[in-house]
């Protein structure tokens, strides 16, 4: 239960001084629902303003409160500006002007001859001093504002004055907490304690450090949690004995990579131990990572137990489950697919099977997981593109076996350390870092020429080749990306004749978009355009050209992941990256590194510096994006410090107990980080 001292931080902001339902509303468009919410809610600048008797050129762009008295009120036309003329101490004329008031707002608020306090920016109009909008106080007023006055992100119906004090108030919440940063990084760094951070961030003078460090402590602290409960846990050792696995290699037409056995080794190395397997195999794609899924599973399969594959579309799940079959069609295993889609009597069959043991390996979405499907002995789960799902996913995976089944998560975005350090934490890493030999490397071109690149296209399929034209992402939504999809289809079809280009998109039926995806790989289809659906995963080797429109508006790692799906065959795999015709410096540098580099880990690095981690992980939209404080930079600055901070206390005092872990218990409630406290319990 979450200690009583932080009760006050997590009432709802209606228990703050003066908020109704209609503010409720407002913040909760900010997602700031709890006053925790609104003490974490940190100014991005603050003001500085400068307190004068006169004023003078020099100041002009300064914010300034100075004492002015009113002398004449001006009303220009319907349409212009009230205009008041004022005066300082020192006989300077200033002119105030205001938009959307009337004169006889300005004899109240501003009468003439009587001297106000007046708070705004100082600008010059022609010849003139202007202040713009100011606000107005009388010279004894009870509140001016202060100098320093930090400037809140906002929301309609919310000024900055009202939320300076409703963070003011949700800040008197917070109480002195007891330390549970290991004292020789503190001392580091000199930080004041957690509450005086907050209240340092909060005045814009320091504190965002230590924030950022006790959010990395209490992620880590609860990765490691889950880790440690998974290990404690007793799972299955497998062994295989090769009756499938070696038939497998033996029949692919090339060798496995070094690489490839390499981390197969890891894999195989770690199921032969009774401790689950929580293992991260990371390898740029096309780099042949379905193979070594397969292989484990054909070990667990060997071992006498089943498999189950997960993926995150429906599209790849079919891929895969094609695939599979495809590969191991001598071998004596039983390979099914199910998706959400399946339904009725065909599914009761399915799963009968599958709890009776008559199926080895099951390929599909979530829908494997669902509380209705039982399988006979679960002995190794493999998630692929594992970055779309979370922690609290993975937790979910160890309760589906008799005993907590091997987890082998795949991820071909690469992923920083740091990142992965606070992603995946609680997993232990393999990377194939070496890819398949006789590729050549995809050439990569940018250009702002529409008709070039249609002409070139209509070429490369008139030569017999396949192409993917990937649409902008207009806004983020559904609907807009996929009107854009569908206008360039259409447009396609009139150029290349309407056979031969099939469209697909997020909102398409999934047996629609199946059977595009099929006449795509067979051939029947020389051109697919497709929004993002087709960003993982999807492999057809003949398909040597990739398009995308508008790349400067993808994130980088989301277009290595676009572009590497050409370039999986033998052939000479080119990608336009199509340009709009005005580009932002960065944009252009962005593209630039594209042309420049394969690297994916490269890319990821620039993508986390410039966008932010949910850029890369693609969980923006999914709100799964958990880090209040620790932006890129922070994260890579402490989070290993963070993890070697956790482990030391966690092995000093695995349960918490002693006064730090008390402590500490506090810091996973105070970053919501908690679920971990729960796992202590139980174990
Ligand atoms: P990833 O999932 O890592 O992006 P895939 O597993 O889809 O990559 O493999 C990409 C392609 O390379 C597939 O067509 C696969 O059959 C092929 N492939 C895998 N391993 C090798 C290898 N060692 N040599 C040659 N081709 C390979
Ligand atoms: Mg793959």
């Amino acid at each position: 239960m979450r200690p009583a001292i932080l009760n006050p931080l997590f009432a709802e902001v209606a228990a703050l001084k003066g908020v109704g339902s209609a503010q409720v509303r407002q913040l909760a468009r900010l997602k700031i629902t709890r006053a925790l919410d609104l003490a974490f809610h940190l100014p991005t600048m603050v003001i500085d303003r400068l307190a004068v008797d006169t004023l003078d050129e020099s100041l002009v762009g300064r914010p300034v409160v100075v004492p002015l008295t009113p002398a004449r009120h001006e009303r220009g036309g319907p349409r212009s500006p009230l205009r008041v003329a004022a005066v300082d101490r020192g006989g300077q004329w200033v002119d105030l002007t205001f938009f959307g008031q009337t004169a006889n707002w300005a004899q109240t608020k501003l009468p003439i001859g009587v001297e106000k306090r007046v708070i705004g920016k100082l600008d010059r109009y022609g010849q003139k001093l202007q202040i713009a909008h100011p606000e107005v106080l009388a010279m004894d007023s009870a509140a001016p504002p202060g100098l320093r006055e930090p400037v809140y992100p906002l929301t309609e119906g919310v000024t900055n004055r009202r939320m300076g004090q409703l963070v003011g108030e949700a800040l008197t919440r917070v109480p002195a907490l007891a330390e549970w940063i290991e004292p020789s990084v503190i001392e580091r760094y000199g930080w004041a304690s957690f509450t005086e951070s907050l209240h340092a961030a909060h005045r814009m003078e320091g504190g965002r450090d230590r924030l950022a460090y006790d959010e990395l402590l209490a992620n880590q602290l609860a990765l490691l949690l889950v880790r440690a409960d998974t290990r404690a846990r007793r799972g299955r050792a497998l062994a295989g004995n090769g009756r499938l696995v070696q038939p497998l290699i033996a029949s692919l037409p090339w060798q496995l990579t070094n690489a490839q056995n390499r981390v197969i080794g890891e894999i195989t190395g770690d199921m032969a131990q009774a401790q689950p397997m929580l293992r991260l195999l990371q390898g740029d794609v096309g780099s042949g990572k379905t193979m070594v899924g397969l292989i484990a599973m054909l070990t667990a399969v060997e071992a006498g137990t089943q498999a189950a594959l997960l993926a995150p579309t429906e599209i790849l799940a079919r891929q895969h489950h094609a695939t599979l079959t495809k590969v191991a069609a001598g071998l004596p295993v039983r390979i099914e697919l199910l998706t959400g889609r399946d339904k009725g009597k065909a599914r009761e069959a399915l799963l009968a099977d599958l709890a009776a043991g008559r199926i080895d390996i099951l390929v599909g979405t979530h829908a494997i997981f669902q509380e209705a499907v039982a399988y006979d002995d679960l002995g190794l789960v493999v998630v692929d593109e594992q970055h779309r799902f979370g922690v609290a996913q993975r937790l979910m995976l160890a309760n589906k076996g008799r005993v907590p089944p091997h987890v082998l998560a795949m991820t071909a975005t690469p992923i920083p350390r740091s990142l992965a350090l606070t992603r995946f934490g609680e997993m232990d890493q393999s990377q194939i870092d070496e890819r398949p030999p006789g590729r050549q490397p995809i050439e990569t071109r940018v250009t702002a020429r529409f008709e070039d690149v249609a002409a070139g296209l209509a070429r490369h399929v008139e030569g017999g080749g396949q192409a993917y034209w990937v649409c902008p992402l207009v806004d983020g939504t559904e609907d807009a990306d996929e009107a854009a999809a569908t206008t360039r289809a259409a447009f396609l079809k009139g150029r290349l004749g309407e056979g031969r280009v099939g469209l697909v998109h997020g909102k398409m039926k999934g047996p629609d978009k199946d059977a595009v995806m099929a006449d795509f790989a067979a051939g029947r289809l020389a051109v697919l355009v497709a929004t993002t659906v087709i960003e993982v995963g999807v492999d057809v080797p003949n398909a040597t050209l990739m398009i995308i429109e508008a790349a400067e508006r993808f994130g980088l790692a989301q277009l290595h992941q676009l572009r590497g799906r050409v370039g999986r065959g033998s052939g000479q795999s080119v990608c336009m990256l199509l340009r709009g015709e005005e580009l932002s410096e960065t944009a252009r540098s962005r593209l630039k590194l594209m042309r420049e580099t394969n690297d994916g880990f490269r890319i990821a690095e620039e993508d986390l510096r410039l966008r932010g981690a949910g850029e890369i992980l693609g969980t923006r939209q999914s709100g799964e994006e958990a880090f209040r404080f620790a932006d890129p930079e922070r994260v890579q600055k402490f989070v290993t410090m963070a993890r070697d901070d956790g482990r030391l206390l966690l092995d000093r005092d695995g349960g918490l107990d002693g006064a730090r872990g008390q402590a500490a218990r506090v810091l996973l409630y105070l970053f919501e980080r908690d679920a971990g406290v729960a796992l202590l319990r139980s174990g």
